[in-house]
């Protein structure tokens, strides 16, 4: 099934996430295919898990096991760049930071060869969205400059949200990456994050590819 984005942002893709047996099926010939780490970003408790569980499996379980060691999962989107009509089939790898680590206790291999991430904070929790800038930091510093989207997660608790869109937008210009407020218990946004990021890791590949004569001062 062919969605429309109708995201903010790239508009240049039309985007989709291939279901198990898709996966399955050999790529189309000339069809692009790439396989990139994302590491989950933010303090404990803000939702990293639950997303991921939300967006592999499409449930939301408030008694989520505990993970020992970085667990990672996957999930395979396919692109189309509708300008030059190249086809991608984007393996996402995710890393998710086991159990309630704080920044201080993950490691670099964890970031390592990392080519997006998705930085998480919770509406409910200030602090989280000022350890934002230490956590990219800390990514940067080891991945370089790479995609990232920043998500303001359990926008369903907004009675006890302590900050809202604008300080989440503002984080995001500084950084000139996309914001999406989600909610991993009702759904709402989780597959657009993954998307947007995704959009940004080929739009990334595009701009970084040596350009044939013909295509340059386009
Ligand atoms: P992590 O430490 O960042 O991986 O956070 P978890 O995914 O383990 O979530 C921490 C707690 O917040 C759990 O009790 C989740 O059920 C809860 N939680 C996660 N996302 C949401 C959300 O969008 N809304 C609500 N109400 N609770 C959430
Ligand atoms: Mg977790």
């Amino acid at each position: 099934m062919v969605e429309k984005d109708k995201g903010a942002g790239i508009d240049d893709f039309i985007e989709w996430f291939l279901d198990e047996n898709e996966e399955m099926t050999k790529p189309k010939p000339k069809e692009i295919v790439l396989m990139k780490k994302i590491c989950m970003l933010g303090d404990p408790a803000v939702g990293k898990t639950s997303l991921i569980a939300r967006f592999v499996y499409s449930i939301f379980d408030d008694k989520y096991l505990e993970t020992i060691g970085a667990k990672v999962t996957k999930r395979v989107m396919a692109l189309t760049h509708v300008p030059t009509g190249q086809n991608f089939r984007l393996k996402l790898m995710l890393w998710d930071i086991a159990g309630r680590k704080t920044l201080e206790h993950v490691r670099s291999s964890y970031h390592r060869e990392a080519e997006g991430g998705l930085l998480v904070c919770d509406v409910t929790r200030r602090s989280t969205l000022e350890n934002m800038d230490k956590w990219l930091g800390s990514f940067f510093s080891v991945t370089g400059e790479v995609p990232v989207v920043f998500i303001a997660n359990k926008t369903d608790l907004h009675q006890d949200a302590q900050f809202g869109e604008k300080e989440v937008a503002a984080l995001a210009r500084k950084y000139n990456s996309p914001y999406v407020l989600t909610s991993a218990k009702t759904g709402e946004n989780v597959e657009e994050s993954f998307r947007e990021l995704g959009r940004r890791i080929i739009q990334r590949y595009l701009d970084n590819r040596p350009q044939k004569p013909a295509e340059q001062g386009q």
